[in-house]
């Protein structure tokens, strides 16, 4: 937070007549993170990014030389990655793919295609038959379970993502009968934000278990198994985030049911990869007290950083004291009392965190929301009501 106060000073002091207001990432900060994550993981791990939890080119730029590739969910994800690399390894997923994202799949030499149902494993044939090609591809499965349960789900219960554990000896009969395919693996991808590291292995296990049974049926010489993303970030304690050391310590005993020690483990982690290198923050625009609670609106909001309002939390946040005060009349604040922090949206549902207690909070201080790095930006109503956006700025 010490480099983000310098940064957001150095900033006032150069342009400030705008009020404040804008994401901040630390890329040192990321790039050490991930780093630190991928040394911890066993040899035959690698570590992708699910950039879809943030585009921003300078992010992709920054891990491209760290991780082994990226994980994409549309040909806009795919052009974002390629205009930043060349070379690094694609894979792309995401229910009810185009022909044109098909084609586009493999015109960007992406490496592995997830395929998620009998329908589009037919059209990937097609396509690559006609580029004169084979795709190599993971069939994603919807497991039946029991899974963990984390803040979002996209298996253990009936949700449109990948194939029903019914339909894949079906579709490896199909794969194989296909001479424009190769079916390298399965791709399980099917909870989001959890904190559990027994979970977490408790799922990867079973993971294991379901492809050597698939292995051995059907002598397939699986070479790759994508085991997701869904490492959380614990938003209501930043003290006590996903122990990532623990989890990579005890992976190796829980990988060991797969069919061979040749075969590797991908994870495609989004949240757990970008969140802790955001900040979000804002200038406070107004105190007041109304029945007794008292608001604090921000140069921003909802409309920017959604993620509070869309997961209903009280998004943690620090205060970053500004000392200049441009008016010549008394500057309101607010003392030893819960602030409830609030934006620019005309909505009661911008709200981006409840009685927060500060010492004090004043009119032209900055507020700033850290880990905001990941599905913040990119997942909010930019335009809503016109209002204007908020700057990028970046830490090297
Ligand atoms: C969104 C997504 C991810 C990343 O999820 P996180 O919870 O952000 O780690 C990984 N894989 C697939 C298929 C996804 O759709």
């Amino acid at each position: 937070m010490e480099r983000i106060k310098a940064r957001i000073d150095e900033h006032l002091q150069r342009d400030g007549a705008r009020p404040f207001c804008a994401f901040l990432y630390d890329l040192k900060q990321l790039k050490e993170h991930v780093s630190r994550t991928i040394a911890l993981l066993p040899p035959r791990c690698r570590y992708f990014y699910a950039i879809k939890a943030n585009s921003d080119a300078a992010l992709l730029r920054a891990l491209a030389p760290i991780v082994h590739g990226f994980e994409v969910a549309s040909l806009g994800e795919v052009r974002k990655v390629r205009a930043v690399t060349e070379t690094s390894p694609i894979l792309f997923g995401g229910p009810g793919k185009t022909d044109e994202e098909i084609a586009g799949a493999i015109h960007h030499r992406v490496s592995l295609l997830h395929v998620e149902s009998l329908n589009e494993l037919r059209r990937v044939e097609r396509i690559a038959a006609s580029h004169g090609t084979v795709m190599e591809l993971l069939l994603r499965v919807n497991l039946r379970g029991p899974l963990p349960v984390g803040t979002l789900q996209m298996a253990g219960r009936p949700t449109q993502f990948g194939m029903d554990e019914a339909d894949v000896p079906a579709a490896i009969l199909q794969a194989q009968a296909s001479p424009h395919l190769r079916l390298r693996g399965f791709h399980f991808h099917s909870l989001s934000n959890n904190l559990e590291v027994e979970e977490h292995l408790g799922m990867v296990e079973h993971y294991a278990r379901r492809v050597r049974q698939w292995s051995e049926e059907f002598h397939l010489a699986v070479d790759c198994v994508n085991m997701g993303g869904g490492i959380g970030v614990n938003y209501g304690d930043l003290q006590a985030q996903f122990d990532m050391s623990a989890f990579a310590a005890k992976l190796p005993a829980r990988l060991e049911p797969l069919p061979s020690e040749r075969v590797s483990v991908l994870f495609e982690c989004g949240r757990y990869s970008v969140a802790s290198c955001g900040y979000y923050a804002a200038e406070v625009l107004d105190v007041r007290e109304i029945r007794g609670k008292t608001f604090a609106v921000i140069a921003g909001g909802l409309h920017h950083f959604l993620l509070p309002g869309a997961w209903k939390h009280s998004h943690p946040v620090a205060l970053l004291p500004v000392e200049r005060w441009a008016y010549p009349f008394e500057r309101p604040e607010c003392v030893n009392r819960p602030v409830t922090i609030v934006g620019k949206m005309d909505s009661p549902k911008d709200i981006l965190a409840q009685d927060v207690m500060l010492p004090r909070v004043r009119v032209g201080d900055v507020l700033a929301f850290p880990y905001a790095g990941a599905y913040g930006w990119v997942i909010s109503a930019h335009d809503f009501s016109s209002l204007p956006h908020p700057e990028h700025l970046y830490l090297e």
